[in-house]
């Protein structure tokens, strides 16, 4: 297993030989090994798809079998279905219904979205002031890009990034996190096994010196990132050098804001499956909950007694509701956060502490009385911990919701139609969910507003993130 970088077309071992283990996060066991790539690897991949770039197998290919090639990914993915799903489970931790649901399901989808955008990569023409000129636009790939993945949605991240730089006619490298790289050295399999041709979609599993290789290449167009919010900043530094198209999608610390009107028992399932999917390993995920003082109390006892209730075990037992967090590592982040929220005098209902079991696990853990200044309440934790900050007025509630550096989601319940799209309209978020969770889906644009990055991947937003524009004049004189 330990030929792991796709290069050209070859499955190859690191130039340097080196590896890595990947680990189950329910066991912390190894299962598998991974060649380890480094700068020399980095070098090979981007000439690789320097070179696929301009092929005739490539470039030179129909919009319609380019999509053709897109939509049998999808097909491959479905096919595979299963497969795929035990994988990301053993190799992430999600439960297998999540794993089956959203990552398996979600990533066919992305392929299919996409293979539809590609016979539909319009130009425009504008009306011009100078006489005798037709001006029209067309878009051309960007070239070669490095798409770097995070460990929480691995293989429907990987597909939300790989199906359209594809259908916008780049060559890719895509560098899985060294965490969880097992479905990503899938996916490209079933890529290739569908048509794409050599040297378009490399593979390079590694960890950070892989990525920081990527990013300060010459020879790489464009950068798709999404992660930790300090390793983009670090992204943006190191990739300065020929000016690389950056997209960026980071961290995230979504308000969840329940009004005094809200459906409280929609409100309590809705928030507690937005805050605790992928035991909160989500970018999404609702982690602030304001809500108004006359529900505060009755809430918080209700997320608390549920989160009580929730079973915690492998993701591949179908009775599990919350698998382990990804790693021992990220396992004493969530730690030391909780920790500090009880010295900040935060009050604990529920949980509060590592699971007594092997693996990774985290109880699922319900703060009451949580101030906006505890880190707690400003802090990525990124795992399956809730925080409940009481408010008393709209005003107040939005000025408390965009006093964060994060925007990438926020969550509103209630029944009033006007406050629902006035809350909507004043958080500053990329995406406002209003009375419900927190999915994503290929046709609807995704990204963060402040330090939750750069730019918007799905929908039409991944086209201008994969294509250049180009304005060609001509005199008709
Ligand atoms: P975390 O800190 O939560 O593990 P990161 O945001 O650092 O997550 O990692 C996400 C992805 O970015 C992984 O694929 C990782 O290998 C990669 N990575 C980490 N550091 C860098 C870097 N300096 N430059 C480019 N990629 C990096």
């Amino acid at each position: 297993m330990n030929k792991t970088l796709f290069i050209g077309g070859i499955w190859q071992s690191a130039a340097s030989g080196a590896e890595f283990d990947t680990l189950n996060p329910a066991t912390g066991v190894a299962h598998a090994r991974c060649a380890d790539a480094d700068r020399q690897d980095v070098d090979e991949a981007v000439s690789a798809a320097r070179a696929a770039l301009e092929s005739p197998s490539w470039a030179g290919i129909s919009p319609s079998e380019r999509a053709r090639i897109l939509w049998r990914i999808g097909d491959l993915i479905e096919e595979h279905a299963e497969e795929l799903a035990q994988l990301e489970t053993l190799d992430q931790g999600q439960p297998i219904g999540v794993s089956r649901m959203v990552s398996v399901k979600g990533a066919a989808e992305h392929f299919r979205y996409y293979a539809g955008w590609v016979t539909k990569l319009y130009g425009e023409t504008a009306p011009m002031s100078f006489p005798n000129v037709l001006q029209y636009t067309k878009r051309e790939p960007v070239g070669v890009c490095a798409l770097i993945t995070p460990w929480n949605f691995p293989l429907m991240i990987a597909s939300w990034k790989i199906a359209p730089a594809l259908a916008c006619g780049n060559t890719v490298i895509v560098k899985p996190a060294e965490q969880t790289p097992m479905t990503t050295i899938r996916l490209v399999r079933l890529c290739h096994e569908a048509g794409i041709p050599d040297g378009v979609l490399n593979l390079l599993t590694g960890g950070p010196d892989a990525g920081r290789a990527l990013v300060e290449h010459p020879g790489v167009d464009k950068v798709s990132f999404t992660g930790s919010t300090e390793t983009g900043r670090a992204i943006v530094h190191a990739s300065a050098g020929n000016l690389k198209r950056v997209s960026l999608e980071l961290g995230g610390k979504a308000p969840s804001i329940v009004m005094p009107d809200a459906d409280l028992d929609a409100a309590v399932t809705g928030c507690l499956q937005g805050a605790l999917l992928n035991s909160g390993q989500v970018c999404a995920a609702y982690t602030r909950f304001y809500v108004h003082r006359s529900l505060a109390d009755e809430f918080a006892e209700r997320c608390a007694k549920v989160a009580a209730q929730m079973r915690l075990g492998p993701g591949s037992s179908e009775d599990t509701d919350l698998g382990p967090v990804v790693t021992g590592e990220h396992q004493a982040h969530v730690d030391a956060l909780v920790r500090s929220g009880m010295d900040e005098g935060a009050s604990l209902l529920t949980g509060g502490s590592r699971a007594d079991r092997p693996g990774y696990f985290y109880q699922p853990t319900v703060f009451a009385g949580v101030r906006d200044d505890m880190r707690i309440a400003r802090e990525e934790i990124f795992g399956p911990v809730l925080s409940i900050l009481p408010y008393d007025e709209e005003d107040e509630v939005i000025a408390r919701a965009n006093d964060s550096e994060y925007g990438l989601a926020a969550a509103v319940w209630t029944r009033d139609v006007g406050a629902a799209h006035r809350v909507a309209g004043n958080v500053r978020a990329g995406t406002i969910y209003i009375n419900m969770p927190n999915p994503v889906e290929a046709s609807a644009p995704w990204g963060g507003y402040g330090s939750s990055g750069w730019g918007r991947e799905m929908g039409s937003g991944a086209i201008d993130l994969y294509t250049e524009v180009k304005s060609v004049w001509t005199s008709l004189a």
